[in-house]
């Protein structure tokens, strides 16, 4: 049912399904073997699901660990009450480091400059610094290069401030699990694990699956997976859609402020990109707008569901607002809406659904981007 609870001053909000989350972190646990941990990634407010209720839902599903973007949604994490351990998948600035030290959050780590400033402060304060270290093995993005992975580690290992708790790498082509790019990196990271192995360096927990390896690829779970998109009920690829069923989380629903019958030729919205082309067009307004993650990319390009059936979108979308056109025609009596009436911008309604995909697909962008969109500012309401 929907619209069982929703928001006391805005008509418009964001459902997060509870039981689907829950069920979606189960199938990722499933994958695992006992001794494999399960790491839920949280960033960016767990991709707009809202972070410290998504994991609190997490954790009593047999979450071990957390990975955020940013030491302030570490924070933010520590604030709600989440006591598990925390990593952030980055490597801030050293003006960070006490803010890591206070709130016991483990920094991706690949700088010695970052490690050994990290450390000295541990010590002054009498504590041990956990890191994280980040293995470079082919995106470009972050991480100590795979071929100095040793010497890294002799710079930085004497120093009783830090302790290593893991190592990682992030795949670029997961999707692609038989692609010579994603073996490529795999052989880089299995090569630089064992050589630290046989050096003597302690690593900790190893893990590099994303949401898209830990489908595909069993052979590369190590210690752990970092879950991500799966867990929201989002495929991360067309790949893994056929074989891992997930259930989506979040909704995004809207109640009409105004239904008005504009003569024929009159303008919508900024600009006029759309006119009422013919006589006993309905224009309905909804209070959601590109502020909310409601690209203006989608003007007059995306539909709504109202009573389980699709409706057209026109007129540029505003920062708040966007409206709706319901069109009688000679051949079919659409229903009219009404002040109030509830209608679906991502979701199901009766046999019909607008998914995340739908509308990436017409942003030119991923499923990722458009769920982190809708956490900007809509209330979120746990059901
Ligand atoms: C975002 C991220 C993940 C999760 O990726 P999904 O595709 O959402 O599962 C894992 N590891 C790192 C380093 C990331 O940045």
């Amino acid at each position: 049912m929907i619209g069982r609870k929703e928001p006391s001053t805005r008509w418009a909000w964001v459902e997060i399904d509870r039981g689907a989350l829950r069920r979606n972190t189960r199938a990722f646990k499933n994958l695992l073997g006992p001794r494999q941990r399960l790491c839920c990634v949280v960033k960016a407010d767990a991709y707009g699901h809202g972070a410290v209720e998504c994991a609190k839902i997490m954790h009593a599903t047999g979450c071990d660990m957390f990975a955020v973007a940013t030491v302030m949604e570490g924070v933010e994490l520590r604030r709600g009450g989440i006591s598990e351990p925390i990593l952030v998948l980055s490597e801030p600035p050293a003006t960070a480091i006490d803010t890591l030290l206070e709130h016991s959050l483990m920094p991706s780590v690949y700088t010695s400059e970052f490690a050994l400033a990290y450390g000295e402060r541990a010590v002054s304060l009498g504590v041990v610094g956990r890191y994280h270290m980040a293995i470079e093995t082919g995106m470009n993005r972050i991480g100590v290069h795979y071929a100095d992975v040793i010497d890294f580690r002799r710079e930085i290992d004497f120093h009783r401030g830090i302790r290593c708790d893991g190592v990682f790498t992030h795949f670029a082509t997961a999707d692609e699990s038989n692609g010579w790019d994603y073996k490529l990196q795999c052989k880089r990271f299995d090569e630089a694990v064992a050589a630290m192995h046989e050096a003597g360096f302690e690593c900790g927990i190893v893990h590099c699956d994303n949401t898209v390896a830990s489908i595909l690829d069993p052979s590369m779970r190590y210690d752990m997976i970092r879950a991500g998109i799966g867990l929201y009920g989002l495929q991360p690829s067309e790949v893994t859609r056929p074989v891992f069923p997930l259930e989506p989380v979040m909704s995004v629903r809207a109640r009409v402020t105004r239904t008005a019958h504009p003569a024929m030729g009159e303008g919508v919205g900024y600009g006029f990109t759309y006119r009422v082309p013919r006589a006993r067009v309905q224009i309905c307004t909804l209070p959601i707008g590109y502020a909310d993650g409601l690209s203006r990319t989608l003007s007059n390009r995306m539909d709504v569901l109202f009573r389980g059936m699709r409706v057209r979108q026109v007129g540029n979308i505003c920062m708040d607002q966007f409206m709706v056109a319901i069109q009688q025609t000679s051949q079919r009596e659409t229903p009219e809406a009404e002040m109030g009436d509830l209608m679906t911008v991502i979701g199901r309604d009766g046999g019909a659904e607008i998914t995340m995909d739908e509308m990436a697909q017409l942003r030119g962008t991923i499923n990722y981007e458009v769920a982190c969109g809708f956490g900007m500012r809509l209330e979120k309401i746990y059901t």
